[in-house]
């Protein structure tokens, strides 16, 4: 397998709290892998600076071999790397079809994009139920899919997402999980950050672990779902 994402000592700093010191991990193309971690240890910022909305102070982020430091955020996502926002960033004023429609703007091929929508809409038969109602009042899970959605319209070649499952039942939760895995199937590589960590090494051929700033543990789910110090901080023993 080759590596799609390369990280290599990548240090992210806010002015002296260093929230990324050194880490290095990639992507394989076809697979999902997960960053899991704590509140606060460093996950968000590690996708803020793959999408280049932060800086890295050190380090290089390489997508099929090219370098995306020197890149803008608009560029990144011309690339193919495209990420699912945390919090979702739905527009609430707008319908379900104008949001998802958001997510191809800077598309031109109309009809590959008329062909991703439908796609879509066969992943999420509840948003094919609401598109015309407003986004605002769809619930916490149907939210998330839109999110989901909206960024598939971008064609992704890495689809980054951000806690998913963050203030969703498990239920719900599940469902996510499995829309993950069936969008994986089809051939969409997928990088995952975490704080429910069972879900994600179920789901996760490989995994890393973060602690305040640094990857103290990978392995594949299985193995680090087994492992003694997972269990023990992360899987309630
Ligand atoms: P969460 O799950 O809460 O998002 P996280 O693992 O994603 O946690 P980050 O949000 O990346 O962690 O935060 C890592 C560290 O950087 C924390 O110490 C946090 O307080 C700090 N931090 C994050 N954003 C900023 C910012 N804009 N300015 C200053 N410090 C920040």
């Amino acid at each position: 397998m080759t590596a799609l994402l390369e990280v290599q000592g990548l240090e992210v700093a806010y002015g002296h709290i260093e929230a990324v010191q050194g880490i290095s991990f990639d992507v394989h193309e076809g697979e999902i892998r997960t960053l899991v971690g704590a509140n606060g240890a460093g996950k968000s910022t590690t996708l803020l600076a793959l999408s280049g909305l932060v800086k890295p102070r050190a380090g290089s982020i390489r997508l099929a071999g090219e370098e995306l430091t020197r890149l803008s955020p608009h560029q990144i996502v011309e690339r193919g790397l495209v990420q699912v926002a945390e919090g979702r960033a739905i527009l609430t004023t707008l319908t379900v079809r104008e949001n998802l429609e958001l997510g191809a703007y800077r598309r031109r091929d109309r009809g590959a994009i008329a062909g991703d929508l439908d796609r879509v809409l066969h992943l999420f038969p509840r948003l094919a139920e609401r598109l015309d109602g407003l986004a605002g009042n769809l619930s916490g899970g149907e939210q998330q899919m839109l999110a989901i959605g909206r960024a598939l319209l971008a064609r992704p070649r890495l689809l980054l997402l951000d806690e998913p499952s963050m203030g969703l039942a498990p239920i719900i939760v599940q469902g996510i999980f499995q829309t993950l895995r069936e969008i994986n199937a089809e051939g969409l590589t997928i990088f995952l950050v975490e704080q429910n960590v069972r879900q994600a090494l179920k789901v996760a051929r490989h995994g890393y672990v973060l602690e305040s700033g640094r990857i103290v543990l990978e392995g594949s789910g299985p193995q680090l779902m087994g492992d003694p110090k997972v269990q023990a901080a992360y899987l309630g023993g």
